[in-house]
């Protein structure tokens, strides 16, 4: 929870402002997560040999540290917390490694999973699951004979009205990825993937937490998230290829709405935020599919997106087609000493 208060201290504050999860960071650098770990093995290599001066291998190693601290910072910054299968109000559910260990923690528990080992939750005390070290793991969950997914990040289970309330707290790219995997064919073209990562991501910047316990639902009463994709996946580059893009409009994201298909034409109409969607003209559709709707025919149209892309349209140009008026803008988290002198304190 206190993720997602720093997290839109972070959004609220926008460029240049103090990113605010510097104990999170911390704790991810202590955890030894892929970055900072990378980072030190990177320092090895840099250590002075022979003739150069340490001093001048002091400064390397500390700007790489340095760079791998910005990139925890960045990384930590952005966070949210999935809820997960709450449609099917489990009582029992199975959570097993898809990789490395797991670390399960109940009540005053402690236990390992390894290899094909796996855990039945159904408990009444909350659960928590995550890497050995207590940071994001990737981990099989299943509802036993009815679902299972794949996820990366920090689970947590608790009992909540007769069933389990399930909710996974990921990197806000591994989220992003995870919609887009799951809104669009993973064969669309680059581009339109790219302009529904951008709006998947305004969508969590943009958005308050909209439920209780956790940030967001992975139905489309929130955004439709199924499971992490690979991460050589063209949904996973397409949220790298666009890392902390954001549609905004009058300085603030935009949590741009979209459909399948918009029948040729999307529709006007005075957004309660402050967005006018206008209505624009839709080349594919009219052509294609004239007056067949799938969706609310308000901004992006997927269908759409798809084959502006696939005539040679980048995102930006469809984003700006089908959000005009929007601009858009990269977030950077620095890390400030301020920052750093207050995650001491905590
Ligand atoms: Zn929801
Ligand atoms: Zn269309």
């Amino acid at each position: 929870m206190n993720v997602r208060a720093t997290w839109w201290r972070s959004v609220e504050g926008a460029v240049g402002r103090t990113p605010w999860s510097a104990p999170d960071a911390l704790v991810r650098l202590a955890g030894g997560t892929k970055r900072p770990t990378r980072g030190s093995a990177a320092d090895e290599g840099v250590r002075p040999t022979g003739s150069s001066s340490p001093l001048v291998g002091r400064a390397a190693r500390s700007g790489r540290a340095c760079f791998f601290l910005l990139l925890a910072f960045s990384a930590a910054a952005q966070t949210v917390d999935i809820g997960v299968f709450g449609l099917f109000r489990p009582v029992e559910l199975r959570v097993a490694p898809a990789s490395e260990a797991l670390l399960v923690e109940t009540g005053n528990t402690r236990l390992i999973l390894e290899g094909r080992q796996s855990y039945i939750i159904r408990a009444s005390l909350p659960v928590r699951v995550s890497s050995r070290e207590g940071s994001a793991a990737d981990f099989r969950l299943s509802i036993p004979g009815k679902i299972e997914r794949h996820f990366h990040g920090i689970l947590t289970v608790r009992t909540g009205d007769h069933k389990l309330i399930a909710a996974v707290a990921m990197d806000r790219e591994v989220a992003v990825a995870s919609v887009v995997a799951a809104e669009m064919p993973p064969s669309s073209p680059i581009e339109a993937l790219k302009a529904q990562a951008v709006i998947a991501r305004s969508y969590y910047a943009a958005m308050p937490a909209r439920h209780d316990g956790f940030d967001f639902c992975d139905t489309t009463h929130c955004q439709f998230l199924r499971e992490w994709p690979d991460p050589g996946s063209a949904p996973f580059r397409a949220a790298r290829e666009t890392r902390d893009l954001l549609l905004e409009y009058a300085g603030k994201p935009l949590a741009g709405l979209y459909s399948a298909s918009c029948g040729g034409r999307t529709r006007a109409l005075d957004d309660a935020d402050g967005y006018a969607y206008r209505s624009v003209d839709c080349d594919y559709c009219r052509r294609h599919s004239p007056g067949q709707v799938q969706g609310h025919q308000l901004g992006l149209c997927q269908a759409g997106a798809s084959a502006m892309a696939a005539t040679g349209a980048n995102f930006r140009a469809i984003l700006d087609h089908y959000y005009p008026g929007t601009s858009l803008t990269r977030t950077f988290f620095l890390p400030a000493s301020l920052s750093l002198r207050h995650s001491k304190d905590e």
